[in-house]
Formats: C-alpha cells, sequence, structure tokens
C-alpha cells in the first residue's frame, strides 16, 4: 500500500496524486463511536474539482482505447488490491463510518466483487448486427463509453457504493470523479489509491473530498465534460440533481432511500422469518436503503413473531464496532439519533407501544437500542418515511389484499422482502410489489451478480450484474450502405 501513509494528511486524491487542494483549507473525519477526530481531509474548491474534470477528460480519451481485454487485466489487479488490503480496509470503514468489524468484512469483499466482476464484463461489452432494410445495407450495433462521469456516494457503504460504480464505470471506458460522503471520505480515498497501486491510469478514478456537496453537485450538473452523474443517497438529493443536470441533458442514474415492506404470512417459516427481520433491519444499525422499514406480521403469528424478535433483539451487543463481539456500532451522528428519537415519540403519541428499546443507548454517543414497536399504524411517521435506524414497526394484517395494498402505500419502490410457503402466493406478490427487488424468504440479496436498484421515487437504473454496465455506455449504430451483391 505505497501511496496510503498520506492517507489521513489532510489531502484528496486528484490525477494519481494526493493533493491538498487550492486554498489548503480541511475538514475533520470523526470517529462515530468515540467522537474522536480520525483524520483531517482537503476541503476542496471548484477549481480543484474543475481540475479533476480536466484531469478525468484526457484520461478517459487514452483509456476508451485500450481493449476490454487491457482494461478488464487492469480491474482485476485493483480487485486483488482491494482483497490484500482487506483487513487496513475493514478497520478503516470501522473507524469512520461506525460497523462492526464483521460487516465491515463483508462490505470490503462485497465492494471488491464488484471490481472483480465489471473486470470480466469488460470483456464482453458486446453490440449487435442488424439486418438491412434493403439487400445494399447492414446495421452495427456498438456500445460506446459514456465519457467522464461524476459520483455522489453516501457514508453507509463507504467503499462499496463507490466500486459498484467506478468498477463499471472504467470497464466500459469511462473515467469518473467521485465525491464520497463528508462523513466517510477515506475509505474512497484508500481505494483510489490502491487503484493507482494495481495500475489504473492516472485522472481515471478522481476523489474530491469537500464539504461543499450542493457546490460539487451543482458543478457536475453544469460541468459540459460531465456526460453522466450517479448518485446515491437520499430522494431529496436525487431529485434535486436530476432537475440540476436536466439542461444538460446528462444521463443520471439514482439509487434512492426505500420504504421496504416486511410482509410474513401465516404459512412462512417464523424462526427464517425472524432471522431475515434481525439481518434485514438490524445490519449496520438499520442504515441501509433496503432496510426493513414497515415489517407486517399475519394476525396469527403476530403475537409469536414479536416474542421471537424480542428474544434476538436482546441478545444484539451494542458498542464500538472496532470491538470483535459487538454487532450493533453506533449511528452515524446525533442527528440520526435525534432523528430515531423523534420517530418513537411520534409514533407512541399515536399509539404504538415499545416492546423493546426505543431510546439512545449512552447520552454521550451516537447509539440507539435496538428497537421493536407494535400497534403501528400508517398514520405514524415511521410508517411513512425511511427510519435508517435500528427501529422496527410491527404491523398487523388480516389477508392478502390488504396487505399488498399497505405495502405497495407508498412513494418509494426499492425492496420488498416477502416469507411464505405459498409458491402462488410468491409470484403474485413477486409480480404486484411496486419495487425493483423482491426477495423471497432471504433477509439480505445484495450481490455483484444481480441488478440492484428500484422504481417510483427510489431512482431510476440499476448497478451490479449485466445490467450494470448499460449505465456507462452509449448505443450507437453504423449503417453500412451501398454494398455490392454478388
Ligand atoms: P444522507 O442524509 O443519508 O447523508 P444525502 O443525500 O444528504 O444523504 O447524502 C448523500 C451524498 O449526497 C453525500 O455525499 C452528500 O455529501 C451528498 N449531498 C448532500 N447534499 C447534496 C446536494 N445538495 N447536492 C449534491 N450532493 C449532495
Amino acid at each position: 500500500m505505497k501511496g496510503c501513509d498520506e492517507l489521513k494528511n489532510g489531502c484528496a486524491f486528484v490525477n494519481g496524486l494526493w493533493t491538498p487542494g487550492i486554498r489548503r483549507q480541511v475538514f475533520p473525519v470523526m470517529n462515530p463511536a468515540t467522537g474522536e477526530v480520525i483524520a483531517e481531509v482537503a476541503d476542496m474548491e471548484t477549481e480543484d474539482i474543475e481540475s479533476a474534470l480536466d484531469g478525468a477528460v484526457t484520461a478517459q480519451r487514452k483509456w476508451q482505447e485500450r481493449t476490454g481485454k487491457e482494461r478488464a487485466a487492469i480491474l482485476r489487479l485493483w480487485h486483488t488490491k482491494l482483497m490484500e488490503n482487506k483487513e487496513a480496509l475493514a478497520a478503516l470503514i470501522t473507524e469512520e463510518q461506525g460497523k462492526p468489524l464483521a460487516e465491515a468484512r463483508g462490505e470490503v469483499e462485497f465492494g471488491a466483487s464488484f471490481v472483480e466482476w465489471f473486470a470480466e464484463e469488460a470483456k464482453r461489452i458486446y453490440g449487435d448486427l442488424i439486418p438491412g432494410p434493403a439487400s445494399d445495407r447492414r446495421f452495427v450495433v456498438v456500445k460506446q463509453p459514456i465519457g467522464v462521469c461524476a459520483a455522489i456516494t453516501p457514508w453507509n457503504f463507504p467503499l462499496a457504493m463507490i466500486t459498484r460504480k467506478v468498477a463499471a464505470a472504467l470497464a466500459a471506458g469511462c473515467s469518473m470523479v467521485v465525491k464520497p460522503s463528508e462523513e466517510t471520505p477515506l475509505t474512497a480515498l484508500m481505494a483510489a489509491s490502491l487503484a493507482t497501486d494495481a495500475g489504473v491510469p492516472d485522472g481515471l478514478i478522481n476523489v474530491i473530498t469537500t464539504l461543499d456537496a450542493a457546490g460539487a453537485g451543482d458543478l457536475f450538473c453544469q460541468h459540459e465534460k460531465v456526460r453522466k452523474i450517479s448518485f446515491t443517497g437520499s430522494t431529496r438529493v436525487g431529485k434535486l440533481l436530476l432537475e440540476g443536470s436536466a439542461p444538460g441533458l446528462k444521463k443520471v442514474s439514482l439509487e434512492l432511500g426505500g420504504n421496504a415492506p416486511f410482509i410474513i404470512f401465516d404459512d412462512a417459516d417464523l424462526d427464517r422469518a425472524i432471522d431475515g427481520v434481525v439481518a434485514a433491519k438490524y445490519r449496520n444499525s438499520g442504515q441501509t436503503c433496503v432496510c426493513a422499514n414497515r415489517i407486517f406480521v399475519h394476525d396469527a403469528v403476530h403475537d409469536e413473531f414479536v416474542e421471537g424478535l424480542s428474544r434476538k433483539v436482546a441478545e444484539l451487543q451494542l458498542g464500538n464496532g472496532a470491538e470483535e463481539s459487538v454487532n450493533q456500532g453506533p449511528l452515524i451522528n446525533e442527528r440520526a439519533v435525534k432523528k430515531a428519537e423523534a420517530l418513537v415519540e411520534d409514533a407512541c403519541a399515536r399509539g404504538a407501544k415499545v416492546v423493546c428499546g426505543g431510546r439512545r443507548w449512552r447520552t454521550n454517543h451516537a447509539w440507539f437500542e435496538p428497537t421493536i414497536l407494535t400497534s403501528v399504524d400508517r398514520s405514524m411517521r415511521i410508517a411513512n418515511e425511511e427510519a435508517f435506524a435500528p427501529i422496527a414497526p410491527v404491523f398487523r394484517f388480516r389477508n392478502d389484499k390488504e396487505v399488498l395494498e399497505m405495502a405497495n402505500d407508498t412513494a418509494a419502490g426499492l425492496m420488498a422482502y416477502i416469507y411464505t410457503s405459498d409458491v402462488s402466493r410468491m409470484w403474485s406478490f413477486g409480480e404486484r410489489l411496486e419495487v425493483g427487488m423482491v426477495a423471497i424468504n432471504e433477509g439480505v440479496i445484495a450481490t455483484e451478480l444481480a441488478p440492484f436498484g428500484g422504481v417510483k421515487e427510489s431512482g431510476m437504473g440499476r448497478e451490479g450484474s449485466k445490467y450494470g454496465i448499460d449505465e456507462y455506455v452509449e448505443i450507437k449504430q453504423i449503417c453500412f450502405g451501398g454494398l455490392r451483391t454478388l
């Protein structure tokens, strides 16, 4: 890891170099478990971002001339570097983001898997040959890189949310300027530095660190060289970016907030369903966009489910994620804890009951107790907002039609979970739930192999899988005319 010594030295990573930015301003990065400042990184200005974009333009022109096979070989080396540095990356993720080490290790493997996958895909960006409308004509369809891309990424998966964009872009022949979350810039910087160690040419992956997220977003939207913006984060910011990029007609991929229903029917394997809820709700302390946000349980199994879930939740170990025994880290910051408190307070004021948890765990840090609420209904904020906290609100339902209507009664459409042993139900709900992903009898389904993304206000575009590369290519038809026949 030759370049990573500078990781915590007040720099960003642009054009293959650690750079302090024009004004040499910095901002602190905190450990959410301790409140300590663990590093300072460059607080970059518009001019810095413009010069990163200039470098990305030059690098992209050369990169698109390389064959898919050459790009694949370099990406494979980046994958190797990420895996060789798994422990260091995992420790860094836990330090700046708070998730327990075991989950951080899982994120490194998950994040690296996109690099491996898109290395393989780089060789398979196939086009088509279309028969002509006249005997003297043929059409060839080719897929070409869009060009310079910009990514804005969140803090909940500081590595994976970057690699699933950057690796696809590079495989397609694009370059990328990434603005990671101001909460978790260090993992992004380390990943980019490892890419350089692996032989990724300078300027292809640039990491801009800045506190001025809106300024960076505006610049990406307005800059004529940026042809594509890929964003993962809140629906509010996603809408701003879509609007901002409309005048320049840029391509946009958005992976936004969810409000996932988790439906447990009376024929479900209840133990399996409870394990599924624990994984889908309390992983990363409830801070993922596919977290179960509304848990619908059939009346006949409701009480048994709540009892079983309470037993599992009581076993969760809160603490600093750097300790191996801990499986519930802190929330990202104080603001997140305040929101969790407000959601519980609102629900209780409208008749919800706290079965367990419901409060912050320690007064001076950002933990929130794993929580279960029952007697939840649609009037409550928690039914309509993404909690991003370890709060499981349990709704009771009595029939299939009712629960389908409730599940779809939201502007979000990212993820849905159903637990049932009835194949007809699997199909009817699988087809009728208004989401981009349905998990049947599984609590965690994210993998590089399958497409990830949402419908409705959860976004547009897909990441990972054979579809992920489509976000970074343009389709061009080339017509061969005037062909002589024999
Ligand atoms: P969260 O509230 O979960 O942090 P955000 O959507 O605010 O979700 O953050 C996701 C990413 O979007 C972060 O990198 C953040 O810095 C960035 N961001 C926040 N506000 C804006 C904005 N107005 N324009 C562009 N990016 C933004």
